[in-house]
Parts: C-alpha cells; structure tokens; sequence
C-alpha cells in the first residue's frame, strides 16, 4: 500500500507490542475498498491518550480533549485517536462530553455511516458490525443504528449524507432519506464553516448533480445559505472546489459575494472567486489582452467552463487561453521598463496619483501593441502624450 498506510501500520505494531488494541478506521478503510486513494489512515486504539504518548518518542496534542494524538514515526505521521463514545447530544452539533472506550465496537457505533464504521486490523481482516462492506459492495449509504436519532444528535451528518453522494455517486437509503427530510431544519444549528467543508467536497464530486437534486428535494437545501436549482447543475463537473464555488457565486446573483461570506470563504477564495465572475462577465463582450494580463490561466479557464454551463453565446476562447497568454507584450506590472521615479524625472512634476494613473496608462497602451515595452519609445510616448493624459 501507500506510504500513509505504512505509517499507520508502523504506528499499530508498535501499540500492538506494547499490549494495546490498534486499527485503520473511517474514511480511509472506506476508500480502500473503493480503491480509492485515501488522504488521512486514522488510527484508534484502545489505548488512552497518555498511554499512547508513553508509547511513542514523537506525539503531538493535536485534540486530546477529543482523544486525538498525532504520532510522528520515521514513515509520516498519523493521528492516533482513543475508542471513545459520545456523550448526549443537546445541540444537534457537539456531543457535551466524550467518553474513552476500550471497546471497539462502541467506537464503530458513533460513526456517522455503515460506510465509515469499518476497521481493520493489521492483519487485513476487517471489523465491521454494520454491515459497511456489504453496504460499499451495494453502493449504498445508510446511517449507522436509527437515522433519525443520529441527525438529531449531529445535524451535519445529513449533508455528509448527500456529500459523500455526491462523491461517491451512491444512494442514500430510504429511511436515511427520510429522516434527512424529517430533520432538514436543524441544518441551521451547524456552523457555517463545517458547512463549507462539506461543500467543498461536494462540488468535485461525480455526482454533483444528483447530490444537489437531493439537497432541494429533501428540503435541506432551503436551510442553507442561497440558491441550489438543481437544473443549472445537470452538466457541472470539476475537480477544483473553487470553481464549484465560482459557479454558485454566478448563480446567486448580485448578493453572491454576501452569500459565499457567509460560509466563511477565506479572503484568497473569495479573490479566486472574484476573478472567475468578473471574468465571466467580461467574456459578454469578449476579452481583449488586458484581460488575458490581469486573470491567471485558471481563472480565464474556469470562466470559459462557466460560460459553456450557462450556454453563453459568445465565442470563448478555451483552448487558446494559454498561448493568448504567452503572446503578450508583458505578464506582469513588475516587467514594466519604467516605473514612477521615472515619471518624475522626465516631467519634473511633483508625485501624485497622475503617476499611478500614468503608469496604467502605458501599461495598457503597451498590451495594446500601441507601445513597446522600451524606455526610450515610452519616454518619447510621454512626451508626445503628455505626462497628464497618457
Ligand atoms: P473524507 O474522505 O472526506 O475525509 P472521512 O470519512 O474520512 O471522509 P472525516 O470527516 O475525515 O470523513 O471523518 C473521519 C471519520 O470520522 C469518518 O469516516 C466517520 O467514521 C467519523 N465521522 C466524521 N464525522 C462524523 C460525524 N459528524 N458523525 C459521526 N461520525 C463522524
Ligand atoms: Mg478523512
């Protein structure tokens, strides 16, 4: 298997010798069975927190409260958490207090889906007491033990239920369905940015649009922050969650950029996403090279692909895009041969905003081949120009 697999094996011999229970557990036995690469090999144990950095040279706390330690072995690092037990639940989010287990099974138990309740030991067999691997085989999602009771407990869990869905291209059961359906109000107690991860995950999904038929036809979607008409999304596929991202902002209309704030969209998102709208928008009357300058490939890209699902009649230049971009004049303010000091020297005016305006002047005249990109031809420019309306 892969390096993170060893690490996780390395770190399970070790509890193993030192008398402890140990396995692979959650999301990454679930991709395994897929043969789906996998991101974070977890690892629980019966053991405590304190015994298991008595175990190992290298811990870091990382969420102990929780019962999580992150073990640094020669191989990587993996996070090693204690079997443990949720408390009650009284605000559809958080349990109030976990409770360190040395069973396994109840740890399986408080996972969200059969699907994500399989562990498995160091010897390859499989530990898996609802159904998990029979539910992978069938393509199938269903919540561990009563769903209604474990979206009661977590709300979240019910967009993990359309997101992995989505991932996955599964279907949700019935009853699962049906008590997202019952429950899809209490959506509104999770906080924002959990939201934002499922959402993340769900845009580069297989099967976006199916995830988001469920999302509007369980009713969660009407919990949720903005619009999700299932039908603009009948074509939509990416593997960059911030193109799914720029695709919502589109189709929320001119409250988009309240609405991606409020889920939480860090400001470099929030930059990406900017860059793809208004690129999108200028694409209307097509774009000239001061817009193959000022956007990056990916953005002029994820516009063109916006443009394509929006069914915009304009020509889009997609395949173009990067040999447009190699053919400029300049890619960069930085390759600018003059800069404001410049500017004053030749006019021998005091500094002012006329020196930024100016310097955007020749910028523009220059990704308009009407100037090159030369000292002396933009000194004569100026000259001939004047230095107040270049
Ligand atoms: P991904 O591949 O997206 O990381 P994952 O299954 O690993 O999917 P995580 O959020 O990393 O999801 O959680 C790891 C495991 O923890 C899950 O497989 C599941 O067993 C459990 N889990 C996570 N979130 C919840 C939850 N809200 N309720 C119950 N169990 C959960
Ligand atoms: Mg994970």
């Amino acid at each position: 298997n892969n390096k993170e697999w060893q690490a996780a094996y390395a770190v399970i011999e070790q509890l193993e010798q030192a008398g402890f229970e140990a396995v692979i557990v959650g999301g990454a036995v679930r991709d395994a069975l897929l043969q789906r690469p996998a991101h974070d090999v977890d690892v629980a144990t019966n053991a405590m927190p304190e015994e298991v950095k008595a175990v190992f040279q290298r811990t870091v706390d990382i969420g102990i409260q929780h019962g999580t330690v992150l073990v640094i072995v020669p191989a990587g690092s993996v996070e090693v958490t204690t079997y443990r037990t949720d408390g009650k639940y009284t605000d559809h989010r958080r349990p109030e207090q976990v409770y360190f287990v040395r069973s396994l099974k109840e740890d399986l138990q408080r996972r969200d889906f059969t699907m994500n309740a399989i562990a498995i030991r160091r010897d390859g067999s499989f530990v898996d007491f609802y159904g998990g691997v029979q539910d992978i085989e069938r393509q199938i999602i269903r919540a561990v033990g009563e769903p209604q009771q474990r979206f009661a407990e977590d709300a979240l869990r019910m967009l993990r239920a359309i997101r992995f869905s989505a991932q996955l291209g599964f279907t949700i059961t019935a009853d699962t369905l049906a008590a997202i359906q019952y429950q899809a109000a209490d959506i509104a107690f999770i906080a924002k940015e959990r939201i934002k991860a499922e959402l993340d995950k769900l845009w580069v999904g297989q099967a976006v649009y199916s995830a988001i038929v469920k999302l509007a036809d369980s009713g969660l979607a009407a919990y949720l922050t903005g619009h999700f008409h299932a039908e603009d999304w009948r074509s939509f596929k990416t593997e960059d969650r911030l193109v799914g991202w720029a695709y919502f902002a589109l189709l929320q209309g001119a409250s988009w950029q309240e609405i991606l704030r409020d889920y939480r969209l860090s400001n470099k998102e929030m930059a990406f996403v900017k860059a793809v709208v208004t690129a999108f928008e200028a694409l209307k009357s097509g774009w000239t090279n001061q817009h193959y300058f000022m956007y990056t490939e990916q953005e002029l890209e994820a516009a063109c692909f916006l443009a394509q699902l929006r069914q915009l009649n304009v020509p889009y230049p997609q395949q173009r895009i990067h040999e447009l971009q190699a053919q400029l004049p300049l890619r960069h303010k930085q390759e600018l041969v003059v800069n404001g000091a410049d500017l004053l020297k030749w006019s021998g005016r005091m500094g002012g905003p006329w020196v930024k305006a100016t310097l955007e002047a020749i910028l523009q005249a220059i990704l308009q081949h009407e100037l090159p990109n030369d000292r002396q031809q933009i000194k004569k420019w100026l000259e001939h120009n004047g230095f107040d309306n270049a």
